[in-house]
């Protein structure tokens, strides 16, 4: 490959880094904190935009082990013992609040619940189910009036993704990293099969003896300019932001969902709870698709009439619903909303692994709409492959070579959640006014 540049100085000092991550979200900072603490010196993070400006700074934050997968639960353990470690060390400046995770189930899903209790109890999750009178008697103000039963896992709870991502920043930058945003990244300089590093937008090259790619829905696109291709799609995750007078009581919401009635409702702030319902997530056009990769992802808004609708018909069930689950609550209305895309896959399982057939070069993606909880464990584990260290989890589901690149899917949005009831209705019931 050519000298290697540095974009910064715009001089050709030679520099070679030890490993390059492609992208700023929560996959890319967790693995270059991990690559540095395992004793890299020369880490370098590129991100084409500012830190935390992809997936990673729209997600609500819930953190929960209540995943349909038992390999899902061991990486999201992984990631909540990380996410500790960052708390501790930051001294409290990084939290999770441990409001607890509470899934709702009518009569017709009890058996399912059930189940899936047992199973994630076999994955060393501490989930419980609650009878109707025990979650009135645990989240006083829950109407348990269609509740046959409840699982709850209370060492669940929920974080604010952009401090997550800056706190990790912050400590690897102490530790010596390097980020450069504003910087993006075209392709990935590959010779003979060997990753040699990147090639940036501005033509200039950076070499390295490692690339990890965690560019989220953007690494798709990364990998055809490198001449490279991987199975993946995207769709829109949209949540409103609802106000509740009832601030004193915040912590005291649990990170829901709600299965009666198809809602994730997640306390975010005192006094409001982000809240999305089936409405909230679809596979957008092939035109919302480039719209937003040439763009940010919240300029979805812009690209797709669809989205309009759709937020539209979201906001009054949604409220509606909350009125509903939340009776002495006070749910006051919706002050705002933000869309953002996910990546997925066919199976809806994410890709970390080394790139079939082609040396020193890894990638990250894919982690839906479950990424923050995810993150941590995802970077973890692909600092460990670089490194060719022991995996803390066993990452064998997740490998990149799973699908034939040419195989087109659609993304199954009820994959996550086998409730009837939280699949999108085929007629939504008639439309109320706010505060009726
Ligand atoms: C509305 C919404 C709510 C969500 N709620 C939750 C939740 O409650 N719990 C949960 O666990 N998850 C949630 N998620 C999902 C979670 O946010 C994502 O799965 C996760 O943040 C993905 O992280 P990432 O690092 O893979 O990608 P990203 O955060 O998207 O990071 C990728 C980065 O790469 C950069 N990049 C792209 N192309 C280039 C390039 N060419 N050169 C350099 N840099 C590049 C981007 O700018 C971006 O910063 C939610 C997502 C949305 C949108």
């Amino acid at each position: 490959m050519g000298r290697s540049v540095n974009p910064k100085s715009g001089a050709g000092d030679g520099v070679k880094f030890q490993a390059i991550v492609v992208g700023g979200g929560i996959v890319g900072l967790s693995a270059a904190w991990h690559l540095i603490r395992s004793g890299l010196r020369r880490v370098l993070v590129l991100e084409r935009y500012i830190l935390a400006s992809g997936a990673t700074g729209l997600g609500t934050g819930s953190v929960h082990t209540q995943r349909w997968h038992a390999i899902d639960s061991a990486l999201i353990l992984r990631s909540k013992r990380v996410m500790r470690e960052l708390s501790e060390r930051s001294g409290g400046a990084f939290r999770l609040y441990p409001v607890g995770r509470l899934t709702l189930a009518g009569e017709r899903d009890e058996p399912i619940v059930r189940n899936y209790a047992a199973q994630l109890r076999s994955a060393g999750v501490d989930a419980v189910e609650l009878s109707p009178r025990e979650v009135a008697e645990r989240f006083p103000g829950v109407n348990v009036s269609d509740v046959a039963v409840a699982l709850h896992t209370g060492d669940d709870g929920i974080v604010y993704p952009p401090a997550l991502l800056w706190t990790l920043a912050g400590f690897f930058r102490n530790d010596g990293g390097t980020i450069w945003e504003g910087c993006e990244v075209r392709r990935i300089a590959v010779e003979h099969r060997v990753a040699r590093g990147i090639e940036l937008a501005n033509g200039d090259t950076i070499e390295s003896d490692r690339v990890i790619v965690a560019a989220g829905i953007w690494t798709r696109q990364i990998l055809r300019a490198s001449g490279f291709d991987l199975v993946l799609k995207h769709s829109v995750a949209h949540t409103a932001v609802v106000t509740v007078g009832r601030a004193d009581l915040w912590l005291q919401v649990p990170s829901l969902l709600d299965g009666t009635q198809g809602l994730i409702a997640i306390p975010r702030n005192p006094g409001t709870i982000m809240a999305s319902n089936a409405a909230g997530e679809y596979e957008a056009s092939k035109e919302t698709a480039q719209a937003v990769l040439k763009a940010r992802s919240v300029e979805v808004q812009r690209a797709d009439a669809a989205f309009f609708e759709k937020k539209a018909v979201q906001q009054r069930h949604i409220l509606r619903q909350l009125r509903h689950r939340y009776r002495d609550h006070d749910v006051r209305g919706v002050v705002g909303h933000w869309a953002g895309l996910l990546d997925g896959t066919p199976d809806s399982h994410p890709y970390v692994g080394p790139f079939p057939k082609v040396e020193a070069f890894w990638v990250g993606c894919c982690l839906t709409g479950y990424g923050v909880q995810r993150g941590p464990g995802v970077g973890e584990a692909l600092a460990q492959l670089a490194l060719e260290r022991p995996l803390s989890v066993d990452m064998d589901a997740y490998r990149l070579d799973r699908f034939d690149p040419a195989f087109d899917f659609q993304i199954d949005m009820s994959g996550d959640n086998p409730f009837e009831g939280f699949r999108e209705p085929r007629e939504w019931p008639a439309m109320v006014t706010d505060r009726e």
